[in-house]
């Protein structure tokens, strides 16, 4: 007979470590990108394949690109809007949606601009670079012909955040102050180099927030901060996260 010493019940996988500290947890705040979305097709803006060694792409990725080739702007975001329209939540969207049904103080911040957290019924979704489900001045019945919206006469573009513009400072505030009212914080599926991503941990952190990362490849500059690091596919790790919360 060996007794279950605290030292064998310490020896927990990572997987369990996160559930409990999940179950522990009051306040957490998941910050997620590109990562999370990549089961469901979409592709991602930095990854060697991704999106932005598109030619079309450096083209049309800031505004006044807009003003310089408005059908050439009109129809690159047009097919981006396309390929959002046609994706579904994956598996990790819905853990993340669930979250925050277990934990009503659960903040769901991101990165990804294609709206999924939300399709997938999460709430106040804080879209820290916009969303290309919705054009910049609120309509959302375009592309139009000519460019340009035909309720306020705008030049139609996705309300999304391109190179060269500021981030919406009230999406941003509030995702620093739910940072810092954390006591989990929690990074799914981004690299979080560029700003705010790579701030948003640190704020946590600096406040007391325990840090678990969840990333198919290591984070060199958080993995070592981190209470927990999941190594992994978020459609495949999250609904595990989640099942273990749940079966509490
Ligand atoms: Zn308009």
């Amino acid at each position: 007979m060996t007794p279950v010493t605290p030292e064998a019940t310490s020896s927990s996988s990572p997987l369990e470590s996160a559930i409990a500290l999940l179950r522990a947890a009051r306040r957490i705040v998941v910050f997620s990108g590109a990562g999370l979305s990549q089961a469901s097709g979409i592709p991602t803006y930095r990854d060697a394949d991704g999106l932005w060694k598109n030619q079309n792409a450096l083209q049309f990725s800031h505004a006044e690109d807009l003003k310089r080739d408005p059908s050439g702007f009109t129809k690159f975001w047009g097919q981006r809007v396309s390929v959002v329209e046609s994706a579904s939540p994956n598996p990790g969207h819905k853990a993340l949606a669930q979250l925050q049904l277990l934990r009503p103080a659960t903040r769901l911040v991101t990165q990804n601009v294609d709206g999924l957290l939300t399709q997938a019924g999460g709430l106040d979704v804080l879209e820290l670079h916009g969303s290309l489900r919705r054009w910049r001045c609120g309509n959302r019945s375009g592309p139009w012909p000519f460019h340009r919206c035909l309720r306020c006469g705008s030049h139609a573009r996705p309300d999304v955040v391109m190179f060269g513009e500021m981030l919406n400072p009230g999406v941003l505030l509030e995702a620093q102050v739910a940072a810092q009212e954390s006591d989990l914080f929690m990074v799914v599926g981004s690299t979080t180099i560029v700003y705010p991503a790579a701030e948003l941990p640190e704020l946590a952190m600096a406040r007391g927030s325990r840090l678990v990362t969840l990333n198919m490849e290591p984070l060199p500059h958080l993995d070592d901060s981190a209470a927990v690091v999941l190594r992994g596919a978020s459609e495949d790790l999250l609904p595990r996260l989640l099942a273990g919360l749940a079966s509490a």
